[in-house]
């Protein structure tokens, strides 16, 4: 399978090579070159256990691996969570179910995609021998789930930025009490914004990249989208069990990566599925699914603070096949949105998905009514896929995080201590962060002194 860039000015990449890459060096994202036909598997495919699913499914993308070493690797990446189903499809009423995608190891969806990245770059080490650096930024959830899939790997550390005392106290903890060696957690001043922006001025840097090796771990990356893409396929074939017809899968989204695993498997030749695009009051892609226009606006935090983004770094995907998969069109587009003239289409939707919008007062609601009519505890980030209207076919849910990572805004609105038993245990660890002033020059030369 050969990869190439929504861009098309970047040579095609084999898997391995793609993944390691992360963004096309066009500025684009990879995509298959072709996406397989899944519709002749789905029989055979049937009754399999989550992590052979993941197996037969990642093995037609990552060709270039051995195939028992990457059942190996994705055996791995799953044995750390804490559910025998790796991702329940917990039934709360006849035609409503929710996906719970948080019995990772940092309760949250992006432990399904960065424990099988860890692994994937584990072994890139050991193949080449060459160490690799991962800098990265994060608001809270992104962080500690990178962390959590390359502790303690050799020849591999990671420096995380993350914004001083914006970031939840626990998703904080989740990143600074690992203990492990190789974990480098910055807290700078500013927003996630400067933190973010400190991290691209130094991926411009092309000496340093090469120097200590630097790689990024952001949701642009192909293994992330991949991986994400078998729990829908997983969820479908257990509705097919239950004799579930069509079904619309409601994804609480951000940088749009979570959603776009699912609706890849709709151009995969996999029937019956649709999708609603979730966000909260930062809601470039509602504005979009609804009006057409793709136009960036200010970020405002939120009570579902890892969605709060203003540029959905993986829409460019979509907009690829939005664009009959012509990358001078998806160039010229990109350009428009870079010189904020944003992007307009006729016809936005392509496929079965539509939209929702919840504010920080709705979220609260919107985690009351759950809790009244399905004695069931959601989070803010699934509060927003909650608020999705009914579809007229049954609706799953997907349960992006655990609500024991959002304690205040939970408590606070049902009376539900919400807790988690990983969590407790963090309250006794001691804290190694690494307080760094926001200059570009001080990250560059504490990472240069601690990635040797
Ligand atoms: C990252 C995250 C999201 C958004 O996912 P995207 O892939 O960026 O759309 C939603 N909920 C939680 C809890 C997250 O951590």
């Amino acid at each position: 399978m050969r990869y190439i860039s929504t861009r098309g000015q970047a040579e095609p990449l084999g898997f391995s090579a793609a993944v390691a890459a992360g963004l096309a060096p066009d500025g684009g994202l990879f995509v298959p070159a072709t996406l397989p036909d899944l519709s002749g598997r789905l029989d055979a495919w049937r009754g399999l256990g989550y992590e052979e699913l993941a197996f037969e499914f990642l093995r037609l993308f990552a060709d270039d691996i051995p195939g028992d070493e990457l059942r190996a690797i994705v055996r791995g990446a799953y044995a750390t969570f804490d559910h025998p189903q790796r991702a329940p499809l917990v039934k709360l009423a006849p035609h409503l179910w929710v996906l719970e995608l948080f019995h990772g190891p940092t309760l949250a969806f992006k432990d399904f995609a960065l424990q099988l990245l860890g692994r994937l770059y584990e072994r890139q080490v050991r193949l080449s021998g060459k160490p690799i650096t991962v800098l990265g930024a994060t608001s809270g959830d992104t962080g500690s789930a990178a962390i959590h899939g390359l502790l303690g790997k050799p020849g591999v550390r990671i420096f995380i930025l993350y914004p001083r005392g914006r970031v939840a106290p626990l998703q904080e903890r989740q990143m600074a009490c690992t203990g492990a060696a190789n974990v480098f957690p910055i807290a700078i001043p500013g927003s996630f914004d400067d933190a973010q922006k400190i991290v691209k001025d130094l991926f411009g840097d092309r000496a340093f990249v090469a120097q200590v090796g630097l790689s990024a771990i952001n949701s642009i990356n192909l293994a992330r989208i991949l991986a994400q893409s078998v729990y829908y396929l997983w969820a479908r074939l257990q509705l097919d069990a239950a004799g579930a017809g069509e079904v619309e899968f409601v994804v609480p989204t951000g940088n749009f990566g979570n959603v776009l695993s699912g609706w890849l498997l709709t151009r995969m030749g996999v029937p019956g599925l649709k999708f609603c695009v979730a966000t909260n009051r930062n809601d470039i892609l509602h504005r979009f699914f609804t009006t057409g226009r793709y136009e960036a606006g200010m970020v405002e935090p939120s009570l579902a603070p890892s969605m709060d983004i203003q540029v959905a770094s993986n829409f460019e995907r979509y907009l690829y096949f939005l664009e009959g998969q012509d990358r001078a069109r998806v160039r010229t587009a990109m350009a428009g949105i870079a010189a904020g003239r944003g992007y307009a289409v006729a016809k936005p939707v392509l496929g079965p998905v539509r939209s929702v919008r919840l504010d920080d007062g709705g979220i609260k609601q919107v985690i009351a009514r759950v809790h009244r009519e399905h004695g069931y505890v959601a989070d803010p980030h699934t509060a927003c896929g909650f608020a999705a209207p009914a579809a007229g076919v049954p609706q799953v849910i997907l349960s992006t995080a655990s609500p024991a990572k959002f304690p205040e805004t939970v408590t606070e609105t049902i009376g539900v201590a919400a807790t988690h038993p990983t969590l407790d245990a963090l309250q006794s660890l001691p804290i190694v962060r690494h307080d760094i002033d926001g200059s570009v020059a001080a990250i560059r030369d504490f990472v240069l002194k601690h990635a040797r």
